[in-house]
C-alpha cells in the first residue's frame, strides 16, 4: 500500500504552538556566543521553561504523566526545537528518545511509576549510558559489568560521551551480567538514579559543536543498584539499546530536518536583502543552485522522516502493550531509521556549507549562528551510530534479503 502522509489537526496545531514558543520564549534566551557554554549549567533555565510545556513526556501516556502522543509528535518537537537550537534539540533528544524511551517500553508497572512518571512530568531528566572508552561503534564490545550481590547488583565500569550526563536525574545504563553469552543475553539494562553510592560524573567534554549541550564521563565503581531497578530481563539489555537507538535517529533525523530549514530561511532572507552589484544575490544563478538543491533535499527529507516516525510509532506501541511485533516490522524500522539518519545528518552539512558561502565573510561571525549550524552539524553524522555503521545496517539487510 502506499505511504500517505499528513500531519492532523492535533499535530498541525502542536508544530504551530512549538514554534511558537520556541522562538518567542526560547531564542531570546540563548547566549549569542555558544563558546561560554561547554555543557555547563547553562541551557537549564531554558530546558525547565520547555518541560513546563509537557513536551518532556511526549510519548508517554497520560495516565503515566505524559502527553499521550507519539513518534510523529516527539519528532515535530525535535524539528522545531533544533531549528532554534541544536543544542537544546540534542539534549531533548537524550532524554525522550533514548533516555526515558526504553524504561517507558521495557520497564514493568513498578518501573513506570517511579521513573517514567517524574520524567514525563517534567520533573526528571534522563540519560542514555552506552558507549565506553572501548566500544563506540562495536557497541556490542562494552565491559562495564554488574555482579549479583545478594538481591542487589554492583556495576563497576566507565561510560563516555553520555548526553545529559550531569543533568540527568535517571540514566539507563548497560552492562555485562554474563560474559559468556555476548551482547545477546549477555547484557542487561540498569535504571540507575543519580545520587546512587558508587555512581559519580567525571569529565565533561568541551566540544567544537553542541556546546551547550552536556557530554560527560560517567563512572560506576561497585554501585550498588537494587535488582527491582533490572530494566526488561536479564541479558535482554542490548536489544532495548537498539529498540530505543531505532526511534532516536529518526527524532535526530527531525532535528536535522529543523535545522536545515532554518537555515534555508536564513538563506532565502539574505539573498532577497543583500546586493553585490547593484542587484539581490538571489539573481544569481549560481545562488538559486545553492537555494533550490537545500530545498530539494529538504522536501523529500520530510516525508522519509515522517514516514519512519510512522513505522517506529507502531513498532513502540506494539512493545509498550506486549504485543509481539513481527520481525519484518522491526527490520523497516531499523532500516528506515538508519536511511533518515544518514540523509537528514548529510544533508544538514551540505546546507551548512552552502549557507557559510551564501552568507559570505559574515557566514564566520558568530552573531548570525551560521557558523553555530555549521559546528552543531557534525555531530549528527556520528552519534545515535556513525553513518558509516548505518550503512552496513542497511546493506547487511540487503545482502540478506538478495535486494
Ligand atoms: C557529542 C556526543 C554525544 C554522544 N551522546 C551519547 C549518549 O548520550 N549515549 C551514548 O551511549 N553514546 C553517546 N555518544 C557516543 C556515540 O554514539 C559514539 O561516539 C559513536 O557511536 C561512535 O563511536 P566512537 O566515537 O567510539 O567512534 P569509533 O567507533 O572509534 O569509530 C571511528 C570511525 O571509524 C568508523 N568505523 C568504525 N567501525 C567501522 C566499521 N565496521 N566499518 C566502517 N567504519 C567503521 C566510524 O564510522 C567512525 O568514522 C555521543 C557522542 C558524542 C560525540
Amino acid at each position: 500500500m502506499a505511504f500517505e502522509f499528513a500531519f492532523t489537526p492535533e499535530q498541525r496545531l502542536l508544530k504551530r504552538s512549538a514554534r511558537q514558543f520556541m522562538r518567542s520564549q526560547i531564542e531570546p534566551g540563548l547566549p549569542d556566543d555558544d563558546w561560554s557554554g561547554h555543557g555547563g549549567d547553562s541551557p537549564l533555565e531554558l530546558v525547565k521553561r520547555m518541560q513546563h510545556q509537557g513536551w518532556f513526556g511526549i510519548g508517554i501516556p497520560r495516565a503515566l504523566g505524559g502527553a499521550g502522543m507519539g513518534e510523529v509528535e516527539y519528532c515535530i518537537l525535535m524539528e522545531e526545537i533544533s531549528a532554534v537550537d541544536s543544542s537544546l534539540g540534542t539534549i531533548f533528544g537524550a532524554h525522550s528518545g533514548i533516555g526515558l524511551m526504553p524504561i517507558y517500553l521495557f520497564g514493568n508497572d513498578d518501573q513506570r511509576e517511579r521513573f517514567v512518571r517524574p520524567i514525563a512530568e517534567g520533573r526528571h531528566l534522563a540519560a542514555f549510558a552506552l558507549t565506553e572508552p572501548t566500544a563506540g561503534s562495536d557497541a556490542a564490545s562494552i565491559k562495564t559489568k554488574a555482579v549479583r550481590d545478594g538481591d542487589d547488583w554492583l556495576i563497576s565500569g566507565t561510560k563516555i560521551w553520555c548526553s545529559n550526563g550531569n543533568f540527568a536525574d535517571t540514566v539507563v545504563v548497560f552492562a555485562v551480567t554474563d560474559e559468556t553469552l555476548g551482547a545477546h543475553g549477555g547484557v542487561t539494562a540498569f535504571i540507575v538514579s543519580k545520587g546512587t553510592p558508587g555512581f559519580t560524573v567525571g569529565t565533561i567534554e568541551d566540544k567544537m559543536g553542541i556546546r551547550q549541550s552536556n557530554t560527560a564521563e560517567l563512572i560506576f565503581d561497585n554501585c550498588r543498584v537494587p535488582k527491582q531497578n533490572v530494566l526488561g530481563k536479564v541479558g535482554e539489555g542490548f536489544i532495548a539499546a537498539l529498540t530505543a537507538l531505532d526511534g532516536g535517529r529518526v527524532g535526530l533525523a527531525a532535528a536535522c530536518l529543523g535545522a536545515c530549514k532554518r537555515l534555508l530561511d536564513d538563506c532565502v532572507r539574505r539573498a532577497k536583502d543583500r546586493e553585490r552589484y547593484g542587484k539581490p544575490l538571489g539573481k544569481n544563478q549560481s545562488i538559486q543552485w545553492m537555494l533550490a538543491d537545500m530545498a530539494t533535499d529538504i522536501h523529500l527529507a520530510e516525508y522519509a522522516v515522517y514516514h519512519a516516525a510512522t513505522l517506529t510509532n507502531e513498532y513502540y506501541e506494539k512493545i509498550a502493550h506486549g504485543e509481539p511485533v513481527p520481525r519484518a516490522l522491526r527490520e523497516k524500522v531499523s532500516r528506515a531509521a538508519a536511511a533518515v539518519k544518514i540523509h537528514c545528518s548529510e544533508m544538514t552539512g551540505r546546507a551548512g556549507e552552502r549557507a557559510i558561502q551564501i552568507f559570505g565573510g559574515d557566514g564566520l561571525k558568530m552573531k548570525y549562528r551560521i557558523d553555530r549550524s555549521f559546528r552543531d552539524q557534525v555531530i549528527t553524522e556520528i552519534y545515535e551510530g556513525t553513518n558509516e555503521v548505518q550503512r552496513l545496517i542497511i546493506a547487511r539487510e540487503l545482502l540478506q534479503e538478495g535486494a
